[in-house]
């Protein structure tokens, strides 16, 4: 059996089934989804991630978090979440980053959302003997009552959406031995939605009304209203059909910010942004932060921290297309990076 035979057979069962079901099975189907069964990142797997680029990223992620630690009176114990750990590099990089933040690390009790065993695996490893109170937890009704402090980087593009084409759900059909997606119309014809993530979003936005915290998510997507077709996948670097090959390429779509953030206000929270991934680390102070790496740095090692900082914030390459948002409660002052 292989997911596409899996998908066949149910739509040859249902006549169709929804973008929505045909991503989530992609991805998350127990025995064959994409990140089920593997570890995609790297020069050698699918696509590279920004803390993978570069250990500046987790550091300054860590560094906003623990400002808004502060600047919440240092509430203690509190929660440092993560949502889709990947490799588990940074939470690696945030926590080696706050390691010397007095009474930090002793508040926390961290806790990593992951629904992939192969992943969770991986960022067992990574993040063995970096804290004392470290766990996994696969739904967020397991999160205790208690100020949560939580970042996302590349999660939400991977939560599932719903296409329309004017009022009618797209959905995924077989036609002569391949899957296609109905009706067939102009990729601006399309128009998005994420129920999941917007789910997400409404729950950690009350939590952090009710307990306090913060929210920062990290990922490729657009600004205001849904304006077509984002469905994607990638494999080995390279983007292929999202129909072609599921379970084997990174199937997304592209986040929609506003109506994440709509969610957040629609719940009282305080919402900011889209800020750009460049300006936004930028404002961090990401080249301080190489220039002190550069320091003690041989020339091979100062040409590798210089060219990771330039993928992270060039425009053309992950600095304009990324996106930061950030969610607090209100009457907060606004967030780093953000003002
Ligand atoms: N944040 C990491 C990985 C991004 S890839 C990085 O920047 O490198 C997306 C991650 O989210 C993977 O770890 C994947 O297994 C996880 N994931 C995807 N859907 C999920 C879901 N519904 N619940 C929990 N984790 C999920």
């Amino acid at each position: 059996m292989s997911l596409q035979a899996l998908l066949e057979e149910r739509i040859a069962r249902e006549g169709s089934i929804g973008v929505d079901d045909y991503m989530t099975l992609a991805l998350s189907h127990p025995e064959f989804g994409y990140y089920m069964t593997r570890d995609p990142f790297g020069v050698r797997g699918d696509f590279t991630t920004a803390p993978e680029i570069s250990q500046i990223f987790g550091e300054l992620c860590g560094a906003w978090i623990a400002q808004q630690w502060m600047a919440q009176q240092e509430p203690s114990p509190c929660v440092l979440l993560e949502l889709g750990p990947g490799r588990g590099t940074l939470m690696k990089d945030m926590l080696r980053a706050t390691a010397r933040i007095e009474g930090f690390h002793s508040s926390l009790y961290v806790r990593l959302l992951e629904i992939s065993p192969v992943l969770q695996a991986l960022q067992r490893q990574t993040l063995r003997d970096t804290h004392p109170r470290l766990e996994w937890i696969t739904a967020l009704e397991e999160l205790p009552s208690l100020p949560l402090y939580a970042v996302a980087n590349e999660f939400f593009d991977a939560l599932p959406i719903r296409q329309f084409v004017q009022e009618q759900a797209r959905r995924v059909v077989q036609e002569n031995g391949a899957l296609r997606l109905v009706p067939d119309v102009q990729p601006q014809d399309v128009r998005e939605t994420c129920e999941v993530g917007i789910a997400i979003i409404t729950r950690l936005s009350e939590h952090m009304k009710r307990h306090g915290g913060a929210l920062l998510a990290i990922d490729y997507g657009y600004e205001g209203e849904s304006r077509g077709d984002t469905l994607q996948a990638v494999r080995e670097h390279r983007y292929v059909s999202p129909l072609e090959t599921p379970g084997e390429a990174d199937v997304t779509a592209h986040v929609a910010f506003s109506a994440l953030m709509d969610a957040a206000t629609q719940t009282g929270a305080s919402a900011y942004g889209p800020v750009p991934q460049g300006q936004f680390l930028r404002r961090l102070g990401a080249e301080l932060r190489a220039s002190a790496l550069c320091y003690n740095a041989t020339p091979q090692q100062r040409a590798a921290i210089l060219s990771g900082l330039e993928r992270l914030m060039a425009p053309h390459a992950m600095g304009r297309l990324f996106k930061a948002i950030a969610i607090t409660p209100s009457g907060l002052p606004v967030p780093d990076g953000f003002g």
